[in-house]
Parts: structure tokens; sequence; C-alpha cells
């Protein structure tokens, strides 16, 4: 028997959550951010839940091959465009659209040789200061592009930096809506917290909008929202189990630093799950976990194969028993993501990112 530990990517809350985007924006496109192999799901996993999206936004070429490898003929992003002349040769060939940041990617296109001209998605720098054309540059650029015949159609963009909290994104769609008046083109602003925070607004309105982590099921504003709270459900669920269990007395400690101290007589479980499979060693005593579907918490260090989990109250559990660290439990009792990340000091994000190669994947309806 391989180790009891399993991630579950779940299709059908893929597509809901998909859905959920659609209904707060039901004007717009919708693209499925699949960067970083999905976040961490797997491209080839999401695919199915995920193909109802009007394209796919990923980062890598590796990954736009992959997509296209699935059979999926539809609009692929390139979110930061081409790193080097040679990739727009793929581009060409896959008919990758790409995004356009700033001068040097103009130079290779102007260089390039193409039959047909590509579709372009010009990046405008609107406060986040990552990637982009400031505003006042914006106009430039985009008269340059336009002048090549290496470029089709020019659509704009930007990204808010500030559309899960109190700032909020008036000001740069201010700023991109003065810079970009009289421009034609599809405009692309909203990822996951503009589209469900803002759904009123023009921003979220525009052509296409560019979900990600919400799509995966996890709320984009915890804790001020939960998921739930956005109708959004677990896309991907890490499960396993009890692999031993011990009985403390006062003053025995639990693993690595004997960090965790018992006051009393307690059980405790030792489930197949640690730092080597992308749950955080960061967590503390008391991060939440569901023991056959029970909520309960883990106790001291978690370790690089196991971790440690009270069975105060659980008197049926013991080896054997699954243990949910987050998604969804066997007997359908749900752990936020964004709970267990809170207890690390992270976002859902990277939980689910870091989930480790070792972690046996099963796709579900
Ligand atoms: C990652 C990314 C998104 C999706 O962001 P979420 O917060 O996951 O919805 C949208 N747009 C761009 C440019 C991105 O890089």
């Amino acid at each position: 028997m391989p180790r009891p530990i399993q991630a579950t990517i779940h299709t059908q809350a893929l597509r809901q959550n998909l859905n959920r985007a659609r209904q707060a924006a039901p004007d717009a496109q919708v693209w499925a951010v699949t960067k970083a192999n999905a976040y961490g799901h797997g491209i080839e996993r999401v695919f199915e839940g995920l193909r109802g999206a009007d394209g796919f936004a990923l980062l890598d070429l590796s990954e736009a091959e992959r997509v296209r490898a699935l059979g999926w003929r539809g609009p692929i992003l390139l979110l930061e465009g081409v790193f080097e002349a040679r990739d727009l040769e793929l581009c060409s060939r896959l008919h990758l659209w790409h995004t356009v940041h700033c001068d040097e990617q103009i130079d290779m296109l102007a260089l390039h040789k193409t039959h047909e001209p590509h579709r372009v998605f010009l990046k405008m720098n609107s406060g986040m200061n990552r990637l982009g054309f400031a505003p006042e540059r914006f106009r430039s650029a985009w008269t340059r592009l336009n002048a090549l015949p290496q470029v089709d159609e020019i659509s704009l963009m930007t990204h808010f930096s500030d559309a899960d909290g109190p700032k909020g994104i008036s000001g740069q769609m201010a700023r991109f809506a003065e810079a970009t008046r009289d421009l034609p083109g599809e405009r692309s602003l909203s990822n996951s917290a503009a589209t469900l925070r803002h759904a009123q607004d023009a921003a979220v309105k525009a052509d296409w909008i560019r979900p990600g982590i919400a799509v995966y099921g996890s709320s984009p504003d915890f804790p001020e929202h939960s998921a739930e709270h956005w109708g959004l459900q677990p896309a991907m669920s890490l499960n396993a189990q009890i692999i031993a269990v011990q009985h403390l007395q006062a003053g025995d400690s639990v693993g690595y630093g004997s960090s965790f101290v018992a006051e009393g007589p307690m059980r405790i479980g030792v489930v197949a799950c640690g730092y080597a499979d992308g749950y955080p060693r960061i967590c503390p005593t008391g991060t939440p976990v569901l023991v056959g579907g029970v909520p309960s918490r883990t106790l001291g260090r978690v370790s690089m194969d196991m971790l440690t989990v009270d069975l105060d109250g659980l008197a049926d559990a013991g080896v054997g028993s699954q243990v949910t660290l987050w998604g969804r439990s066997a007997t359908g009792q749900t752990l936020s993501i964004d709970a267990v990340a809170q207890a690390a000091g992270t976002v859902g994000y990277e939980l689910m990112c870091a989930l480790a190669p070792r972690v046996p994947v099963v796709v579900q309806d």
C-alpha cells in the first residue's frame, strides 16, 4: 500500500467556481488563469473542469504547449509575454496571444518574421509597478505596436494591486480609463478579488476578466470573506490517514523541539503528512484539521513526513482514520485552505502551489 496521503482535484467544483466568476461579470469573457501548473492543481487535471472558460491565461510556453496538447484550440494568453525573441516563433506556431509590457518586447516583435500577425495585450502599469508601460507612455507604445505588420489586434490590460483590500481599485481604474480613453481594443483588468468584490465597477464589466484563485475555490480576501461567502468550493483536497496513536501523560511532549507539552492524559494521532508533502512546517499547534470529518487541531511541530493531531473527544478515531488537511473530507465536511494558510501566516495560493510532487493526486468529478 502506498503511503496513505492523497490530494483530490474536484472537477465539479472547478466548473461551479468558474460559473461563479461568470455570474459576477455576465458580459465578460473569462480567462481561467492556469499559471504555476494551475496553481499547483496540474494543468491536465483541471482542464476538464475549466474547459468552459473562454481562454487560458498562463506564463510558461511549456504550459501553453500542454494546453494545446490537450486539444484546446481557443485563446491562450501569456501573461508576461515572451522572454526572448525565439519565443515568438512558438507564439506564431501555437497561435498564442501574448502580453506586451515593455519596449524590448516591441523590439522583438518588430524583428519577428510571421505570416499571421499576432494578437497582443498591451499592459499598463497603473500603479502596481511590476509590469507595464506607465500611463503617459502607453499611447506611444500602442502607436508603435499598431504600426507593426506583425501585430493584428491590440487589447489593453492592467493589473490591480489592492483589489482585495481597503484601497480598492478606483485609483488604478481611473488612471487606466484616462490613459486609454480613445484607444480601440478589448479591455482586461480584473483578477478574482476585483471580479468578486467590485462586480459593479466598469473594470469588471470590461471584456475579459482574469480569475485565478477563485476558480480554485479559495477566497481572494480571506479573512474578510470566506470562500463559502463567495459561493466557492474547494477544487483541491489534501487528505491523509492516521498511521499511529500515542497516549500521553501530563508533561509528555510531542515531536521535534518538544514544542507541545501535554497538561494531562491525552490521545494523539500521527498523520502521514509533513512538510515534504507541501504542508507548511510553520503551522503552529492549533492549526485546524478534520479527523474523520470532525474539527480538531495539530499538536507540536510539523516534521518532514508526519504531523500530529489531537484526538481528544474523538474516541472513534484511530489508525486508518482520515485526516483532512484542507478541502473536503470523505464524509463531505470542508476545511478551508484559507484557514490553514492563515495559521501559516500566508495565503491559500501558496499552499496549493506548494503541493509536493510526491503526493499522489486523483481527479474526481
Ligand atoms: C495571477 C494573475 C491573475 C489572477 O489573480 P488571482 O488573484 O489568482 O485571481 C490575474 N492577472 C494576472 C496578470 C495575473 O498574473
